[in-house]
């Protein structure tokens, strides 16, 4: 979902970034405010002051949209949940976590925060407008202002539907995870619904399309795809922590592991390892010890011609807690750093010994086949 993003600064301890597909929504934002809406309700502005008031209105949506991630991020800690960080992104923003709430009442109170907050803006916007507007400020700032108060009860509002996983659709799947005590179930509801609403509003942005508004169609349709893709993986999400989570990697570790001896050339290590079993890393082992972690990228160091007459030895790294594990730790745990570090294979490690090799290849397979076995339907 994320492309290349670059953090910002930090807020009350959590980073803030953006996503780079959130700068070209900022400028589209700018320009049509600019261009369009601040010119139809304010007329006889000049042009320098409607762009200045469309980057002030960027500027005041992207404060609104970190306000609104923060008030989540602010309930999830005081509930004990480890957050990552708030990311802006094409469609808004979102309050990164690693775990599922601890309870239901901690979602539902984490889900209407947002909403929360941005009602709690808009209001304290229309209040500053009214105030405004009989102190007799100038149009430029009354329109800032206005749009604010607007936009702010439209976020609100969208984040209120019902449909997972969005604020509401949180809201509805805590209230049902609370009633039944199956957070499986309500989650597999909330994102049915979920689901539901993204193919509403797809069918709704080509509607649109047909109708002749081609840019708000495409982006309804856009906000849909994306909906039905966040409830899908979010479904998938609970069903891969209920598979792995209090699971030992033992349990999914393979244990005929392919190694490498340190005194082999690297033209060895190339013919008669990378080309034949196609991993990105293998761990080094002489005599029974891991010794180090040999990969792709230290042989792509090495000019070619180098190859035969240089070791492994020389160019072997140590193995980092990027791609070891050990047998004991949680398997979900094995799953984070995956994710983390893009490694595919952790190497599974006791003391200087290596056990094992777990990867989320084999992970995923299991976990279809168990989808597959014990119908993960309900
Ligand atoms: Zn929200």
């Amino acid at each position: 979902m994320f492309g290349k993003r670059i953090t910002l600064f930090r807020l009350l301890g959590f980073e803030v970034r953006i996503d780079l597909s959130w700068v070209v929504i900022a400028v589209l934002i700018t320009w049509s405010l600019a261009l369009r809406l601040f010119p139809g309700y304010y007329k006889g502005l000049s042009k320098t002051t409607y762009w200045w008031m469309g980057i002030a209105g960027a500027l005041g949506l992207f404060v609104s949209i970190i306000f609104h991630e923060l008030c989540h991020s602010l309930v999830a800690r005081r509930y004990g949940l480890p957050m990552k960080g708030i990311t802006l992104f094409i469609f808004g923003g979102v309050a990164e976590m690693d775990e599922e709430p601890p309870s239901a009442k901690a979602e539902f109170m984490m889900a209407a925060a947002g909403p929360l907050s941005s009602i709690v803006l808009s209001s304290a916007c229309y209040g500053i407008f009214i105030l405004g507007k009989e102190s007799g400020w100038p149009n430029p700032i009354a329109g800032v202002i206005g749009y604010l108060t607007y936009i702010n009860g439209i976020l609100a509002v969208f984040n209120l539907l019902p449909a997972f996983p969005l604020d509401g659709g949180r809201m509805l799947r805590s209230v049902l995870w609370g009633w039944k005590r199956n957070l499986r179930w309500a989650t597999r509801v909330a994102s049915q619904i979920g689901l539901g609403f993204g193919m509403v509003l797809i069918i709704l942005g080509i509607l649109q399309v047909f109708l002749g508004n081609f840019i708000g169609g495409i982006w309804w349709f856009m906000i849909g795809i994306f909906l039905q893709n966040a409830a899908r993986s979010s479904y998938q999400q609970v069903l891969t922590r209920q598979a792995f989570e209090g699971k030992k990697v033992r349990r999914f570790m393979k244990s005929d592991v392919v190694t490498v001896s340190s005194s082999i050339s690297i033209a060895q290590l190339v013919e008669d390892y990378i080309y034949k079993h196609h991993f990105k890393m293998y761990p080094v082992v002489d005599r029974g010890r891991l010794v180090g972690c040999v990969s792709l990228q230290q042989v792509k160091e090495v000019p070619q011609e180098e190859w035969n007459q240089r070791t492994v030895r020389e160019i072997m790294r140590q193995c980092s807690p990027e791609n070891t594990i050990g047998p004991e730790v949680d398997a979900m745990k094995a799953l984070s750093i995956i994710s983390r570090t893009r490694n595919s294979r952790l190497m599974v490690v006791e003391g200087d010994r290596l056990v094992g090799i777990v990867s989320l290849k084999d992970m995923l397979n299991l976990l279809s086949l168990k989808m597959d076995l014990e119908g993960y339907k309900g």
